[in-house]
């Protein structure tokens, strides 16, 4: 059964992350593993995953202060993006989208449903977007009038952070065994930083970087982090990334195929392949030539963003 957020409060929320489901994977690709993934992709089809997270703090605060546009911005096929124009149809905001690069003839897929969604879309040229965190950014590109509250990238701010936060909260309360690891994708490395500081010792978290920028990503999951001073809490995987952002490999692909039709479930090759990937990578090395012990309880983190499957980068 499909469920939607149809209410913008906490509370329901909460709830609603209190009730993603946590699927058990009984797959040889992950030999010497006991895999849960939880199946964060299901809190909403289309405010998905970590986005829904890191929006929901950022919508509270917007309706609290009487703002009603949230400005944003974002790439092509940005998760984010797709995630805000959505929440800003269901809950009843204008949403602006800053794209990068020039309105090209036609449309990422991803662009198409923000628009379709009513999300009003600006681009700009590759050297303002490049000004997206400094103080003037707005009002350099025309839009410092507007009312609105701005979220920036990716959603990474403190609210942003605050939600993942109850994530790892939701987990620490749900979860179905004691999981001596949890593993997360990594783009920013925001999402990995802000579980460290939600969720409990001893879990070990665990990052996979899907882009060649592990030292920026280790350095913002350390931002993060640190204000609880969690910041021995994760591990970075190296050489994840399958040739960067977007890209994919046949290798990758054929895994990907592999398990889908093993187990009920739906990846795309940007994040959540990539995780998985290096899941069973891991677990292949790590049991071979060993015998049979105890298996590990590894819990996986299914951050959504489906709708980027269609972006495929050859
Ligand atoms: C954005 C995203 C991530 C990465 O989150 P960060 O906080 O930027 O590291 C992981 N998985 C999916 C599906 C995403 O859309």
């Amino acid at each position: 059964m499909i469920r939607y957020l149809t209410e913008l409060s906490l509370e329901a929320f909460i709830e609603a992350a209190r009730n993603v489901p946590y699927q058990q994977i009984n797959s040889d690709l992950f030999p010497g593993i006991d895999l849960w993934i939880r199946r964060d992709d299901l809190i909403d089809p289309l405010i998905s995953g970590n986005k829904a997270y890191k929006l929901i703090y950022n919508l509270l605060e917007a309706r609290d202060r009487g703002l009603d546009t949230i400005i944003t911005c974002g790439g092509a096929w940005s998760n984010h993006i797709h995630a805000t124009a959505a929440a800003g149809l269901r809950f009843g905001f204008k949403t602006v989208g800053i794209i990068r690069g020039h309105r090209p003839p036609v449309l990422s897929a991803m662009l198409q449903d923000a628009e379709r969604f009513g999300m009003e879309l600006r681009f700009v040229s590759r050297l303002d977007y490049k000004k997206r965190n400094d103080a003037g950014f707005l009002a350099g590109i025309g839009l410092g009038d507007v009312a609105g509250w701005f979220v920036p990238e990716g959603g990474a701010n403190l609210q942003g952070a605050r939600g993942i936060q109850l994530l790892g909260k939701a987990i620490e309360q749900t979860k179905p065994i004691d999981f001596e690891e949890c593993w997360v994708a990594c783009g920013t490395g925001l999402t990995l930083g802000a579980l460290a500081s939600g969720m409990k010792e001893p879990t070990k978290l665990v990052g996979v970087p899907v882009l060649k920028a592990e030292p920026a990503i280790r350095e913002e999951a350390n931002q993060w982090a640190s204000t609880n001073n969690q910041n021995d809490r994760f591990s970075l995987i190296k050489g994840a990334h399958h040739g960067g952002y977007g890209k994919s490999s046949s290798i990758l692909e054929v895994f990907q195929c592999a398990l889908e039709s093993q187990e009920s479930l739906v990846l795309e090759h940007v994040y959540t392949a990539k995780i998985a990937y290096a899941l069973a990578e891991q677990s292949r090395m790590t049991t071979s030539g060993k015998g049979l012990g105890a298996k590990k309880g590894v819990l996986l983190l299914h951050t959504g963003g489906l709708q980027g499957a269609r972006g495929v980068v050859k």
